[in-house]
Order: C-alpha cells, then sequence, then structure tokens
C-alpha cells in the first residue's frame, strides 16, 4: 500500500463497533468489567483508551514499528523515551539537538546521574569515537534545526548496532512520509506531532515508535507509570491532521524548494540552508535516506537589525516559535529557539544574529514570494559586520 493510502486505510479507518467515519471521542476515564476473572482490553483510560490507541496504531503502522504511543507533548515522548535509560549510563546525542531536548538532558537527566556528550552526528567517525564503556543509546535528529545538517542515519544504526546501542531518532521535521528511521535500522522513532503531523497549530502532542514488541513493553511501563499520555480530543485532533500529512507536506515542500531557489537568489539574502538545493552540504544524503526535503528552509540576512526589519515588514507569515503547520511561520532562532544557548555556541553553528526560519504552508507560493520581496526589499543596508563563512 503507498504512503498516501496508508494514511487513512493502514488501520481501521472507521469505528470499529458503530462504523463511524472517524474514531469517536471516547470520554471514559475507566470501563466496566462484566466478569472479574475475564477482564476486558481496556480497564483505566491511562493504561489504554480506544481513541488514543487508534492514534498509536496508526503511526506505527506509519513509521513501520510495531508499537506507537501518544504523549502529552513532544518533550513527553523525548522525555518518556529517555527514563528506558539508567542512572551511571552515558548517551551520545547530537549537538544541534532540540533545545527542549537539551534542557532536559543537562537540567533534569544529569541530576539522576546519566551522562551525555553533544556531538556533531553528521560525522560518524565522531560519534564513534564519543562511545564509551557506559555508552547505551544515540539520539538523533536529522535534518537538523535551523541549519539543517543531515546525519547518515543508516551509517550511525550500523555503528550502534556493533555496539550494542539503542538508536533513537527525532523525526520531526521529516514525518514518515519522508523519512523512516526504523527501516534504515534505528530502534526508536519520535515526533512532535505538534509540528506537522497536528499541522494546524491547535493542539500539542507527541509520538514514539518502537521498532520490536520487546522495547515497546518497556516503552508501555513508562507510559503507564509516568502517565504522560495523550488527552482523548488531542488524540482526535491529531489523527484528523494525519489524514491529510501527504496533501499539505506535498504543496508546502514544493513551495518551501521554490522558495528556497528565489530566496537564494536574492541580493539581500546572505545564505539559504535547505536540503533540496544541491549546494547544501547534506542534499545527497538527504536525497538518498529520505524521500523530500521537506517544508523547512532558514535563510540569513546579516545583521540583527536586517532580521528585525524582515519581521516588521512582512504581512502573510506569523511570527511564531514552531512550524510545520498550514499557515507559513517565521521564527527568529537567536531569540526563540536557541535564546538558552551562548553565542559563541549559536554562531558556531551559523545560528548568527541575520538567521531567520521560514516553515512553509499552504499559501499561494506567489503570495509568499511577493509578500517577501517587498520585505527583502525594503531592508536597512547592511551596516554591521556581515557574518562570514568560514570554508565555504
Ligand atoms: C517542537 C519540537 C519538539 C518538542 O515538541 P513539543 O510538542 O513542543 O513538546 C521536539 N523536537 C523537535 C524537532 C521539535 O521541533
Amino acid at each position: 500500500m503507498n504512503f498516501a493510502t496508508k494514511l487513512l486505510h493502514g488501520t481501521a479507518c472507521f469505528d470499529r463497533v458503530t462504523g463511524a467515519s472517524s474514531v469517536p471521542l471516547y470520554l471514559a476515564s475507566t470501563y466496566h468489567q462484566p466478569d472479574l476473572d475475564r477482564p476486558g482490553v481496556f480497564d483505566y483510560a491511562r493504561s489504554g483508551n480506544p481513541t488514543r490507541q487508534a492514534l498509536e496504531e496508526a503511526i506505527a503502522v506509519l513509521e513501520g514499528g510495531t508499537r506507537g504511543f501518544a504523549f502529552a507533548s513532544g518533550m513527553a515522548a523525548i522525555s518518556s523515551v529517555f527514563m528506558l535509560f539508567s542512572a551511571g549510563d552515558h548517551l551520545v546525542v547530537a549537538e544541534d539537538v532540540y533545545g527542549g531536548t537539551y534542557r532536559f538532558l543537562t537540567r533534569v537527566l544529569s541530576r539522576l546521574g546519566m551522562e551525555v556528550s553533544f556531538v556533531d552526528t553528521t560525522s560518524p567517525e565522531l560519534v564513534a569515537s564519543a562511545i564509551r564503556a557506559n555508552t547505551k543509546g544515540i539520539y538523533l535528529e536529522t535534518p537538523s534545526n535551523p541549519t539543517l545538517k543531515v546525519t547518515d542515519i543508516a551509517a550511525i544504526c550500523s555503528l550502534a548496532k556493533k555496539h550494542g546501542l539503542l538508536t533513537i531518532v527525532d523525526n520531526t521535521f521529516m514525518t514518515p512520509y519522508y523519512q523512516r528511521p526504523l527501516e534504515l535500522g534505528a530502534d526508536i522513532v519520535i515526533h512532535s506531532a505538534t509540528k506537522f503531523i497536528g499541522g494546524h497549530s491547535d493542539v500539542v502532542a507527541g509520538l514514539a515508535v518502537t521498532s520490536d514488541e520487546c522495547l515497546g513493553n518497556e516503552l508501555y511501563l513508562i507510559q503507564n507509570g509516568m502517565g504522560s499520555i495523550l488527552g482523548v480530543q488531542d488524540s482526535w485532533l491529531v489523527m484528523r491532521g494525519l489524514k491529510t500529512l501527504k496533501a499539505r507536506l506535498d504543496v508546502s515542500s514544493k513551495s518551501a524548494e521554490k522558495l528556497a531557489g528565489w530566496l537564494q537568489a536574492h541580493p539581500a539574502v546572505q545564505k539559504v540552508y535547505y536540503t533540496g538545493l544541491s549546494n547544501h552540504e547534506g542534499h545527497q544524503l538527504q536525497s538518498q535516506q529520505a524521500s523530500g526535503h521537506g517544508a523547512v528552509l532558514s535563510f540569513d540576512v546579516g545583521s540583527r537589525e536586517r532580521a528585525k526589519a524582515l519581521f516588521d515588514r512582512v504581512t502573510l507569515p506569523i511570527v511564531a516559535v514552531s512550524l510545520g503547520a498550514v499557515e507559513t511561520i517565521l521564527s527568529y532562532p537567536a531569540m526563540m529557539s536557541h535564546a538558552s544557548m551562548p553565542a559563541e555556541e549559536r554562531l558556531k553553528r551559523g545560528i548568527t544574529d541575520g538567521l531567520i526560519r521560514l516553515s512553509v504552508g499552504l499559501e499561494e507560493t506567489d503570495d509568499l514570494i511577493r509578500d517577501l520581496e517587498q520585505a527583502l526589499d525594503g531592508l536597512p543596508p547592511q551596516t554591521e559586520k556581515a557574518f562570514t563563512y568560514a570554508g565555504r
């Protein structure tokens, strides 16, 4: 079955009991047990709920895994997966991991006796040299945020297997439509379903899928034990969003590709990051391991003053933290997602004061181009010394 069809028919596309065309909201916290000796499938809604279960089954099918789990947020999914590890364990984590993940690892897990090394995972050699005797897992995000660095998932997974480590991939930017890490050897895939999967900026949710049943049982113990499950209404909203994932991404990604090329040719733009551009460092690898380049790109206008002027001048995109929605979202990494990172670290990663991230929505591309054009054409001249890209 092709992915588009799987989105609608991969699991039950109607309610098994009533035939309703969408899985109903089972707003129940507990379930009547007619026979104490033979308890039903569901007993208490933290442990299992039919609405949430429908979503969990759907994401497992789409990622090609065995068990799916829905959590109260992307961070709830991420922090729950980290609970698979124990005090004294060491993890190798992508250096430009999502800010919230970085914060949880460095401020909470460190307190519980887990050690983390942040590594440039685009280099399997650097990952290999970071592995220690107590290393238990590798955590990836590819393409990374906001400069879209691409990590070779299969290469890292085979390295991990050699050392008996779990590989976990945050697949939020790609979704299972474009990239399926489990098929490349990963053990667990995670999503902030707040982004492309939900897709409408109206729900906060997280998902995780395990490759095998044993790992699934371990994660279920944590989901049920910590209790950070996704609520019934939110599960329904995520399923509603999921049905149109391919249709939305087809339009947004095509638009993003056109915008990336257009921005690259604009004299007011110094650099564009989009893996669909043939001059992006990760272009080739991305084209091999994923079937698309997604709807997120970043571009540099040279200075904070010019970035601020652009934010003031655009009229269509909403200016916000987040991505992956029907409406185009413009964000400013230096003051939003990467505000807590020391300036020196930020600059090392190309996250300059002039860098702007664009998550392309469903507006007509030409309207977005016209809006960005009037904004870029009205930018003040470059006064601060522009950041120079070493070695490029
Ligand atoms: C947003 C995001 C998260 C966190 O998800 P929440 O739903 O906001 O908790 C994790 N990883 C990535 C890549 C994200 O973009």
